[in-house]
Parts: structure tokens; C-alpha cells; sequence
């Protein structure tokens, strides 16, 4: 996943000049056309007036990132194909148009349309907004999306977005990521004490409790860091993407489970005017098309991800581990604090953590009797 100062080098004089030529070319793009309905040779052809609209996808990743860049291609594609043009997306990928970090702004303010993130890179302007994506020891990728299609989560996020003219759709999830990148074995919560690890956001302030060190280091320095023992130990997604970035070559443990994302949501905004403008059948299609990105992006990261670690397994020496019961114990309880520390003075946190709760200790029961016990029981 991509954090913060990994995406962007813009300037604000790049930005401003953008938003100055963005702005003639949207007003340009949603000129009114005239379309007919009826088949070219028809001698009773009805005239409609349909009109074309040219949207602005922001997204937070670099250009066609694997799957994340890749879904936001697919999604434009299919919302053309099913608007019969009517509807046609065009996707940036982060810096394209603003930095990364800028798209829920540039959205709100109607700069773009559309943008594809995921809700934990807004907390400074929306702190609940991180438990539709995912905080530590939260929900799989199966209870997050039953949280949010079936138990009642997606219309608190859509009053959470209501206020910065956003309307949330859904966007995919990573599934459960690694634990990271060691290069010291953790044996018990000891071994965490002076532990300098690139792990952000609610994670990285549950290992500093933990007596460890959460080191903000970009996408694109970490490799070095870790080789070079600036760090010693990182956190990035899952085997397909952490093969790609070339850590088993330089790591000496791969840890498990990602206790800190247990199930990224991902989400697609839409500035919420242009949304209420449009007609009931081009809402339906950008729902359509967020539900089917949806689940696209989880099998893909799936697939990818049970091809990657094989290769991983297969072309470095780099053992793989599972975090003592008792490290992951602690790091659950000291989870819960920082969580009521963080809703503690922030009713609307404290709102949506009370809902997020609830249906993950209910979850958790049906979990037990089902994925838990078929896994346990039945699977090889
Ligand atoms: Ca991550």
C-alpha cells in the first residue's frame, strides 16, 4: 500500500497551473450532445437529448500499479462499455494530476469527479473514516465486506463523506497482508523494544507502546533502508507485491499474519453533485461497476499473491515465520488503547468504532463455527 511520501513530488506551481487547465477542459468535456436512439435508417427515429460526460478518475496509485492501477483502467472500461459511451472515465495516476494525499480534496472540489483510494489516507480530515478501511486486529476481506454491503456500514460512511460533497462507493480490498520483513527474529515482545520498522498510521503507534519504533520511511527508499539497516524490519502488502519490490532478497524472516491489515477496504469516491446529477442509470452503472471492482481486485490480489509466495519460497532463502501467540496478544491489547485513546475526544470516531465493534465480536462468533472450523477441520 502506499503511503504517505511515496506518491508525489508536485509542486504547488505544477498543481495551480493543472487546476487552471483542468478546469477549461472539464467545462469543455461536459458540453451537451445530441444522440439518437433509434437505428440510423429508421424513417421514425426519436431525437433524446443524451448527454456525454467526460469524468477525471484520481487515483493514489502510481500509473498502472499492479492490480490497484490496473482495476481503475478495467473500472473506467466497463462504466464506458455499459453507458454506451455516455460515460467516459479518464484515469490519472498519482502526481498525474494533484499528489496523491490531494485527490478527497480535489474531489470535493469538483476538480475531478472520481478518485480511488482508501478511506485511512483521510484521517486528518475524516479520523472514522479509518475504520472503513482497516485498523489492527479489525475484519478479514469477507467480514469487512459483509460489514459493509450487509451490515449497515456503507450508509455511516456515505454521512461520514456527505459533508465534503463525496458519495462512497466500494473499491476492492487487499485480503490479509504479511506481518513484514525481518531481519531480526521475534521470538517474544522483547524482541519489539528498539525495533525500527517502517509500519504507519494506528499500526505504527501500537508497536511504539510496544517499545518499538515506527520509522516513516517512502515506497521508494525502503528497499535501501532495510539493506542497509536503517531499518530492521518493514511492512508493505502481501507476496506479489513485496516480491515485486525485491524484499526476499534482503530479508532473512517473512512474518505472519498481518496483524496490523487484516483487510485494506479500498474505495472509489465521487464528487457527490455530479453524482446526484446524473441520471438513475448512469448512478447504477458506477455502483455496478464499483461492486464488480470490488471483487476483482480481492481475487486478483488472491491469485497473485498464492503465485508470489511460492516464487518467494522457491528463489530465496528467506524463512518464513508466524508471530508468537503471545507478541500478537500484547499487541492486541495495546491496540484496544490506542483505538479508545483515538475515538476518546471524537463523538463521530467513537460512533462508528462502537458499530465496527459490535458486528466484529458477532462476526468473529459466526467465523468461528464456519471459516475458522472448515479451515481447521477440512482444508489440507
Ligand atoms: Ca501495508
Amino acid at each position: 500500500m502506499k503511503k504517505k511520501g511515496d506518491l508525489t513530488n508536485h509542486n504547488n506551481i505544477s498543481r495551480k497551473s493543472f487546476i487552471k487547465k483542468s478546469i477549461g477542459g472539464l467545462a469543455a468535456g461536459s458540453s451537451l450532445l445530441l444522440a439518437c436512439t433509434a437505428d440510423e435508417g429508421s424513417t421514425s427515429g426519436t431525437q433524446i437529448q443524451r448527454k456525454k460526460h467526460r469524468w477525471k478518475m484520481l487515483t493514489t496509485w502510481a500509473p498502472n500499479f499492479p492490480i490497484l492501477g490496473e482495476g481503475c483502467e478495467l473500472f473506467a472500461e466497463w462504466v464506458r462499455v455499459m453507458s454506451d459511451g455516455d460515460l467516459d472515465i479518464k484515469v490519472y495516476g498519482a502526481g498525474e494530476l494533484v499528489p496523491a494525499l490531494e485527490s478527497f480534496g480535489a474531489v470535493s472540489e469538483g476538480i475531478a469527479e472520481l478518485a480511488h483510494g482508501s478511506p485511512y489516507y483521510w484521517a486528518g480530515k475524516v479520523p472514522e473514516a479509518q475504520f472503513f478501511s482497516t485498523v489492527p486486529f479489525g475484519m478479514n476481506a469477507q467480514q469487512m465486506n459483509a460489514w459493509m454491503i450487509g451490515g449497515g456500514a456503507m450508509e455511516l460512511w456515505k454521512e461520514a463523506y456527505a459533508p465534503f460533497d463525496l458519495h462512497p462507493m466500494l473499491g476492492g480490498n487487499t485480503g490479509v497482508q504479511m506481518g513484514g520483513w525481518f531481519n531480526k527474529e521475534i521470538n517474544s515482545l522483547a524482541d519489539l523494544k528498539g525495533l525500527k520498522m517502517r509500519i504507519p498510521g494506528i499500526a505504527g503507534k501500537v508497536l511504539e507502546k510496544a517499545g518499538g519504533a515506527s520509522i516513516l520511511v517512502s515506497g521508494g527508499e525502503i528497499y535501501t533502508n532495510l539493506e542497509r539497516s536503517v531499518i530492521d524490519a518493514t511492512e508493505w502488502i502481501g507476496p506479489y507485491h513485496d516480491y515485486l519490490m525485491g524484499f526476499h532478497k534482503i530479508a532473512k524472516y517473512y512474518y505472519t499474519p498481518g496483524w496490523h491489515e487484516p483487510g485494506t477496504f479500498l474505495e472509489t469516491m465521487v464528487n457527490k453533485s455530479k453524482y446526484d446529477a446524473l441520471p438513475k442509470s448512469l448512478q447504477m452503472i458506477l455502483e455496478a461497476a464499483a461492486m464488480k471492482l470490488n471483487g476483482w481486485v480481492l481475487a486478483q490480489f488472491e491469485a497473485k499473491n498464492n503465485e508470489y509466495l511460492s516464487k518467494i519460497i522457491a528463489e530465496s532463502d528467506v524463512e518464513l515465520r508466524v508471530f508468537p501467540d503471545d507478541v500478537l496478544n500484547s499487541l492486541r491489547n495495546y491496540t484496544d488503547e490506542v483505538l479508545e485513546e483515538m475515538v476518546a475526544d471524537n463523538a463521530a470516531s467513537k460512533k462508528i468504532y462502537e458499530h465496527f465493534n459490535n458486528f466484529r465480536n458477532q462476526i468473529s462468533n459466526w467465523s468461528k463455527y464456519s471459516e475458522k472450523a472448515y479451515f481447521e477441520k477440512l482444508s489440507k
